[in-house]
């Protein structure tokens, strides 16, 4: 089956899981800017890494048939510099028009801090004055609930927000049902150690339906398996889901979101126009 992984940091990965993603099926894949495992000490730093994002990456995956886009931000661990992140933000808007680039994100919060806050209100109001989507990544473990929350207040606190143009990242068992309900796409994250297994991802798809839901396998240079959602896609199968609802998830739904970005050009697989014959 043709799938989409909305979120993967191929920039952490070998060349080699580009060609395993392509044997797997992968047509297509967006990967949001975050921490490098590092700071970052100054704009240029960034400047250079968004080089790589829109020019060097796409090239790679477009030798294994994967058409690759991507996010622009600095993340929320390096928001506790506020100064920096305002240099960031200034600059952001050099590569919007790029090919390929879908928006702001993987913007969030960490810590749930205030200077995380300040800078992600900033990267919103980016977002609203370039008419950008949002992809936003939600904290860890014990800091989720709290910082989903947050995130939720601070987006339905602002009027200019079109919520179907929001895709709020990470959500588990506890934070999926409030961000759909206040109207936002939501992506599970399978990770081999956190977050999300494909069976709870599974359970929640039968729990709450499709509409508006995405599979990732935020694939990044931490402990996570690039190939996750094949492995979502074998168990949604294995609990006798049709191969409809399984492609809606995993294709429909991607590029149904991606495709209210202006930076989305997306040449589908001739196979996948077969299907839809
Ligand atoms: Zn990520």
């Amino acid at each position: 089956m043709y799938y989409v992984d909305p979120h993967i940091h191929m920039v952490s990965r070998t060349t080699d899981d580009y060609e395993t993603l392509a044997k797997m099926g992968c047509v297509a894949m967006s990967e949001p800017a975050f921490w490098a495992g590092y700071d970052r000490g100054s704009v240029d730093g960034f400047r250079d890494y968004f080089e790589q994002l829109t020019a060097f990456e796409p090239r790679r995956a477009r030798d294994y048939g994967i058409q690759h886009f991507t996010w622009l931000c600095i993340n929320a661990k390096e928001a506790e510099n506020v100064a920096l992140s305002r240099e960031v933000i200034a600059m952001i808007p050099e590569f919007l028009d790029r090919p390929g680039v879908l928006g702001i994100g993987e913007i969030g919060l960490n810590k749930n801090t205030r200077n995380e806050a300040i800078v992600f209100l900033e990267h919103l109001d980016l977002a609203m004055k370039t008419d950008e989507q949002i992809l936003i990544h939600t904290p860890h473990l014990e800091d989720k609930y709290q910082g989903t929350r947050m995130i939720l207040d601070m987006l339905t606190g602002d009027r200019r927000i079109d919520r179907s143009r929001v895709l709020i990242d990470h959500v588990e068992e506890h934070t999926v049902e409030q961000v759909l309900d206040e109207g936002f796409w939501a992506g599970m994250t399978l990770y081999p150690v956190s977050k999300c297994t494909p069976a709870r991802a599974v359970d929640m798809v039968e729990l709450y339906g499709s509409e508006r839901l995405l599979v990732n396998s935020a694939g990044d240079w931490g402990p996570s398996k690039p190939t996750a959602v094949p492995d979502f896609i074998l168990e949604m199968r294995r609990r006798g889901h049709s191969e409809r609802a399984i492609r809606r998830v995993v294709y429909d739904n991607p590029i149904e979101f991606f495709s209210q970005s202006r930076g989305f050009v997306f040449d589908p697989p001739d196979a996948v126009e077969l299907v839809e014959n």
